[in-house]
């Protein structure tokens, strides 16, 4: 029988992951075709997420392992994580909260031993249940991010998947500070086959997502696959350069033609600088934001400090 690595990122997650245990010991030995080895990794909880896996790992040490962080890295080192520990013949992403439909793990594994993809990952076919402003702000996102980067991505593509050996490999050796894991899927290639499916809210607990974090999310996603907002400064530099230099020949002009020409337009003068004050800061804006990334990148911090790991 083959293996199914399962890596399991939990922050502050101790009301759920015994439910999520109990449904996926459930589909094993239904379904009969597979056996696990969980990854799951506590992404420095303050609850007792901790203690809840170490109590599991004792009661099933032939399947379950954990890794616990010194602090929290954020989900996406937690894959990383996941990801260097692995030994299973394929390696599958999962929520603790079962929003990630387990049911869904028989399809994804008949389709990866077909042979015809590497990956199977999953979509949310709709947004039902969710914050509209927060929906609205997502689609957009995706959007932006398809228009500006060569890497696309599939508007509600989920972490949830399934891949082969060589794609762990592939997004092992991406070993970037900066992690956006929809875009590391993307970019890495692989033939991928996106299952859409119903959404669904969490067994319990709470997201600990909010508006500010997504935010900064989709800025980290386009800025980490992107060069668009940089072309974006050079494009209005170049426009406002030379709408300048076409003004600059017309004042020129005019001084010859009629030089008792007014003074006024004073205001508009005040509003022009304004304006051009305003998109250099905005450039500079976002160059900053570039230079912060390579910031982080140079200085090589690990991804993730492990305290504890079984
Ligand atoms: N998570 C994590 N570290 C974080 C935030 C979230 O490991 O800093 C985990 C969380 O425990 C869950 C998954 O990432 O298993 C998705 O988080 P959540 O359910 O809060 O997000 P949502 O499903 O609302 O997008
Ligand atoms: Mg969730």
């Amino acid at each position: 029988m083959k293996t199914i690595s399962i890596i399991v990122p939990c922050f502050n997650e101790e009301e759920t992951i015994n439910i999520y245990y109990d449904a996926m010991t459930k589909l094993k030995e239904e379904t009969n075709k597979f056996n696990f080895e969980y990854w799951f990794v506590d992404d420095g909880s303050k609850d007792r997420t901790y203690s809840i896996l170490k109590e599991l790992q004792k009661e099933h040490s032939d399947e379950v392992h954990f890794i616990s962080f010194s602090r929290n890295f954020g989900k996406e080192s937690a894959l990383y994580a996941g990801l260097n520990e692995v030994t299973g013949d394929y390696t599958a992403v999962m929520d603790v909260d079962l929003q990630d439909p387990p049911e869904m793990l028989p399809e994804m594994f008949d389709m990866l031993e077909e042979g015809e993809y590497d990956c199977v990952g999953t979509a949310r076919a709709d947004r039902d249940g969710e914050n509209k402003i927060i929906s609205f702000f997502s689609n957009s996102f995706y959007k932006v991010i398809n228009k500006m980067s060569q890497t696309k991505i599939i508007p509600g593509a989920r972490d949830y998947r399934l891949m082969t050996k060589q794609m762990v490999d592939a997004i092992k050796s991406m070993t970037e500070y900066n992690r956006f894991s929809k875009g590391i899927f993307s970019w890495v290639g692989f033939k991928t086959k996106y299952l859409p499916y119903k959404n669904r809210e969490r067994s319990a607990g709470s997201t600990s997502w909010n508006f500010w974090k997504l935010l900064k999310y989709a800025v980290t996603g386009i800025v980490d696959f992107s060069e668009g907002p940089l072309m974006f400064a050079t494009w209005m530099g170049t426009i406002f350069s030379l709408t300048s230099i076409v003004a600059i020949i017309a004042i020129i002009i005019r001084k010859f033609v009629n030089p008792l020409s007014s003074v006024n337009g004073w205001a508009s003068m005040v509003s022009l600088i304004l304006l051009i004050g305003g998109i250099q800061l905005l450039c500079i804006g976002i160059l900053g934001e570039y230079i912060g990334k390579i910031f982080l990148e140079v200085k090589k911090r690990p991804i993730y400090i492990v305290k504890d790991k079984k």
